[in-house]
């Protein structure tokens, strides 16, 4: 059996042709699915001998919902979600007066080892197809009775790891015949896999790249993320240098603060250094502590150095406003706090 999700509006049209159906009957079929119908017998305008065939051949591949957890101190709600195999992946809402925000996971799991996020402790089980990470939006949307606006592929796994299912998924979640959610409203998250960064950006798309930082020099890089091993932040600017002159488009830093290990004022003048003039922005982000290691969250006043030492060098900066703190909202935390069986924070 296929998810019918996998498919975009030209394969399910060959497979209409191929099993001797109308092609228009894809684009039917289509439709119903982005009106959330997951029964074929609920689509009214299909025939029953073409319902059959599609139930013989295809699951409408939308995740059984384990647990949702909504933070007390904000409306961010976290959902735990069962795939067709079992597997468990997240995913965070949030809403914003400008729309509602939806981060995604791209894997079960991750490879790549960063010592700061829970999603990578157990290794990487398997990568999400592009249905699946099409289905996090469409069963949220259900869940919250609206639409969501803009989408973030920072959930657990990395999206460059798992290059072409996320192509492809950008490609439906952007189609007038999929979820039809514009270029500009969407961020791809990386922590660095250099060649696939330009190949990335040889697409030129208008989305957002948001590179993965997290410190101004490589030694301090090694110390959390493995991928510095393999790709110097020299090699990473460059990459960037390339995406930006194709596509136009301003680069996010993503920059996680670590008490005493990439947090000093030092740090954010050898950051604002590797910046310079570069058409770029600065997410500072106050790291969630995470039980399975000793990395310590950076006080307020370290914080607002940081940022302070990053503007007066022309660097546009935010601090990332803290969604869901209560209900382990950084990537991983919940799924991982389900395998272990603790209790997480309830919905209010
Ligand atoms: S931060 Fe991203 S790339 Fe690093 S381990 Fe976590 S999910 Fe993977």
């Amino acid at each position: 059996m296929i998810n019918i999700l996998d498919l975009n509006l030209v394969e399910l049209k060959q497979w209409m042709k191929s099993n001797g159906e109308s092609e228009f009957r894809a684009k039917q079929v289509s439709d119903w699915i982005y009106k959330d119908i997951w029964k074929f017998e609920n689509m009214n305008n299909i025939p029953q001998t073409v319902k059959e065939k599609l139930q013989d051949n295809f699951y409408i591949g939308v995740p059984e919902l384990i647990s949702e957890h909504t933070s007390k101190l904000n409306d961010t709600r976290k959902y735990l979600f069962a795939l067709n195999d079992g597997n468990l992946i997240e995913c965070v809402v949030m809403k914003y007066k400008h729309g509602n925000s939806i981060c995604i996971s791209t894997q079960v799991g991750c490879r790549m080892g960063c010592k700061f996020c829970a999603s990578t402790i157990g290794g990487m089980i398997r990568n999400l197809t592009s249905g699946e990470m099409l289905s996090q939006i469409m069963k949220s949307q259900q869940l919250i009775g609206e639409r969501i606006s803009n989408v973030v592929l920072m959930g657990s796994g990395e999206p460059f790891d798992n290059f072409e299912n996320v192509m492809k998924f950008l490609e439906v979640v952007n189609s007038e015949n999929g979820l039809n959610i514009g270029q500009r409203h969407i961020t791809i998250s990386t922590c660095g896999i250099v060649p696939k960064i330009k190949e990335f950006a040889d697409f030129q798309l208008q989305t957002t790249l948001a590179i993965s930082l997290h410190a101004a020099t490589d030694e301090i890089r090694m110390v959390s993320m493995p991928i510095a091993n393999k790709y110097s932040i020299a090699e990473i600017i460059d990459a960037c240098k390339y995406y930006i002159n194709k596509t136009n488009r301003r680069v996010t830093f993503e920059y996680a603060l670590v008490k005493d290990l990439n947090d000093s004022k030092r740090d954010a003048e050898k950051l604002s250094v590797l910046l310079n003039d570069m058409l770029c922005h600065v997410n500072l982000i106050p790291i969630n502590e995470i039980e399975e290691n000793e990395l310590k969250r950076s006080p307020n006043d370290s914080v607002n150095e940081f940022k302070r030492v990053l503007e007066s060098n022309n660097i546009q900066t935010t601090i990332r406003r803290e969604m869901g703190l209560d209900i382990n909202a950084a990537c991983g935390q919940l799924r991982r706090s389900h395998i272990k069986g603790n209790n997480v924070n309830e919905g209010v």
